[in-house]
């Protein structure tokens, strides 16, 4: 082994990025943490190709003293902290110096800046950690940063980034955290060239709006509660506003974002049982707390923090959200003119009297169970009948003539199926069951180059897409199309729905295109291909639900088709469809043997 030797400050920098920069979205962050730092009232961000090539923030703060310029880029430089004790009153984002010289190392950066009171300003290039040219340059007060070509030397790093799309989103979500922290601060954001967001300073209220729409800010209850010199304030959504996912959680210490599963569960808690399974609640919680009752210094990117007493600000959330999901503010307002997906509703009812439903579980199964009655007793009738009627002489009658009639189905719990085979008891998840059969089916459609079924709207369906949705939409539009989504766009990020898979219910549209959506960005990245994906998202939403009662033909049919696929033992995400019970296990149970 060779000598022990002190690293170069700029070998030292690459290695300490690792930690703080690892791909644009932290460089945004870090960014933008510095404008706030420095009292900025306006911050512009500039992305040009999801950050691989640009990312330029510039800010109208306290700018930087033209002999300071270059110690910011050198490690632990900082003008935050001074001695130690500085370090238990932190209030502000940055305070480690590590973030300019990690990001200097990773990239070719420009500043320009004049601090305040100055009259010319600076500007500084560096290229991978090395300064090249320093000048002084007419300049207004403010600091401007650009960085381009980011990992332009560290190749391994460079070829770890994802997707454009992926990597954009994760910049979005770093900024807008800090959109709903900062209300006071006008922000913008302009991505290759295009001004995705401009938003003037307003109120905590108005920004939630201006962010998530105005429909968006009336499903939130609003909270406060305080404990001694700690105070939490926030909003919580209505029970009947969660998400399959838990990207609208934002929780803050002192306007830092942290994440911390134990409060976020504290918030989920809060609601009791009245938010449904792989549903999530949305929130944002701002909590106030005296900088010495927490340590923010544990983590590199300091999203992680200790508090001096864990268990009571946990207790703070639970109750703070029990108290307001009991208050009278979660009751939805009612309103008594007939709204637009009523109406559809009505319309549609008539539509289906006399149209006959499908007895399979593929396409169309579920058509025609348009009120909640019938969606939750289904019964599936025959091709040659008329609908149900709920008319059950008729049904036995049909039943015996079909042949499928069985007696050995039973629903349990109105969950699982259980029937008596040769070696003892299966067990069948209705669920997962109906998910693999119209899996296979949506597979076959599309990889035979069919388009699946699909039912025009009567009345069609605007939608604004939140930025996130729109940018998952855009990617995956093709195949919305072929599993038989019929969607123009308008202007922005509002679309419009024509026409819907057969089996979707109308008036559910809205729902299933954001769950797929979703469910598809929570398995980017993943190994399956795109057609799996949207396959398994749309099986998984449309299958009928855990819950629902289901009639003895219903049973037979999906049973049936289940042991028709090609894989009946597991649903596409990989959970188990069947579980048997041999009879000798429960002999040997029951001490037979
Ligand atoms: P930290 O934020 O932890 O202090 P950074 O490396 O992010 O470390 O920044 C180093 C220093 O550079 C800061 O302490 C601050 O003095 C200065 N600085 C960085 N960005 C800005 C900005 N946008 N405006 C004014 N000063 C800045
Ligand atoms: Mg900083």
């Amino acid at each position: 082994m060779s000598e022990i030797k002190v690293l170069p400050e700029n070998i030292a920098n690459k290695i300490a990025a690792g930690e703080v920069v690892d791909r644009p979205g932290s460089v945004v962050k870090e960014l933008v943490e510095n404008s706030i730092d420095a009292e900025a009232n306006h911050i512009t961000v500039v992305i040009e190709q999801a950050g691989k090539e640009l990312i330029q923030v510039i800010d109208d703060g306290i700018g930087i003293n033209e002999t300071d310029v270059e110690l910011a880029f050198q490690r632990h430089a900082t003008s935050k902290i001074v001695n130690i004790q500085d370090l238990d009153r932190i209030i502000t984002l940055g305070f480690r110096g590590e973030a300019l010289p990690s990001i200097a190392s990773v990239s070719r950066v420009e500043v320009k800046t004049c601090a305040k009171g100055e009259q010319v300003g600076t500007s500084l290039k560096i290229n991978g950690g090395v300064i090249e040219k320093k000048e002084k340059t007419a300049f207004k007060q403010g600091t401007t940063i650009s960085v381009k070509n980011l990992f332009f030397n560290t190749p391994g790093r460079r070829n770890f980034l994802r997707t454009d799309t992926t990597e954009f989103n994760r910049i979005l979500k770093w900024l807008k955290r800090f959109f709903l922290a900062y209300p006071e601060i006008h922000f913008s954001l302009i991505h290759n060239g295009d001004e995705l967001y401009n938003l003037p300073p307003v109120s905590q209220d108005e920004r939630i709006s201006q962010i998530f729409g105005q429909k968006f800010y009336d499903g939130l209850v609003y909270i406060r509660e305080e404990l001694n010199d700690i105070t939490l304030e926030g909003y919580v959504c209505r029970p009947d506003q969660t998400r399959g996912n838990t990207d609208n959680q934002f929780i803050y210490l002192n306007r830092r974002t942290i994440v911390n599963r134990s409060l976020a569960h504290a918030v989920f808690q809060g609601y009791g049982n009245l938010i449904e399974r792989s549903q999530y609640p949305q929130f944002m919680m701002f909590l106030h707390i005296p900088p010495r009752l927490v340590d923010i210094n544990v983590h590199p990117t300091k999203m992680e923090v200790r508090f001096a007493n864990e268990r009571v600000i946990y207790h703070l959330f639970l109750s703070a959200v029990r108290k307001a999901i009991q208050s009278k503010q979660i009751i939805p307002e009612f309103k008594m003119k007939p709204t637009q997906a009523s109406q559809k509703e009505i319309e549609n009812q008539f539509q289906n009297l006399g149209k006959p439903t499908k007895r399979d579980f593929g396409f169309g199964a579920l058509q025609g169970s348009d009120n909640e009655e019938e969606s939750s007793q289904i019964s599936f009738a025959y091709d040659s009948l008329p609908k149900k009627r709920k008319d059950s002489e008729d049904k036995g009658r049909a039943d015996i003539q079909n042949g499928t009639y069985q007696a050995n189905l039973w629903q349990v719990h109105s969950r699982y199926i259980v029937s008596q085979i040769k070696s003892g008891l299966v067990i069948i998840d209705q669920h997962v069951a109906h998910e693999r059969i119209l899996y296979e089916q949506i597979l076959e459609y599309l990889q035979s180059g069919k388009k699946v079924p699909s039912q025009q709207l009567l009345f069609p369906h605007n939608m604004d897409l939140a930025l996130e949705d729109y940018l998952i939409y855009s990617d995956i539009k093709e195949w919305l199309g072929k599993i038989g989504f019929v969607i123009n766009e308008l202007s922005g990020r509002t679309i419009n729905i024509e026409a819907i898979p057969a089996d979707v219910k109308v008036g559910n549209e809205g729902k299933v295109l954001i769950e797929i959506l979703d469910f598809y960005r929570r398995n980017e990245g993943g190994e399956y291909e795109p057609h799996e994906k949207i396959a398994a998202a749309f099986s998984c939403k449309n299958a009928i639900k855990s819950g629902e009662k289901l009639t003895l033909e219903a049973m037979n049919a999906l049973v049936d088709q289940l042991f028709r696929t090609k894989e009946p033992y597991f649903c596409p995400h990989g959970r188990p469809v069947v579980v048997t019970l041999d009879l000798e296990e429960l002999d040997r149970k029951f001490k037979r043997i």
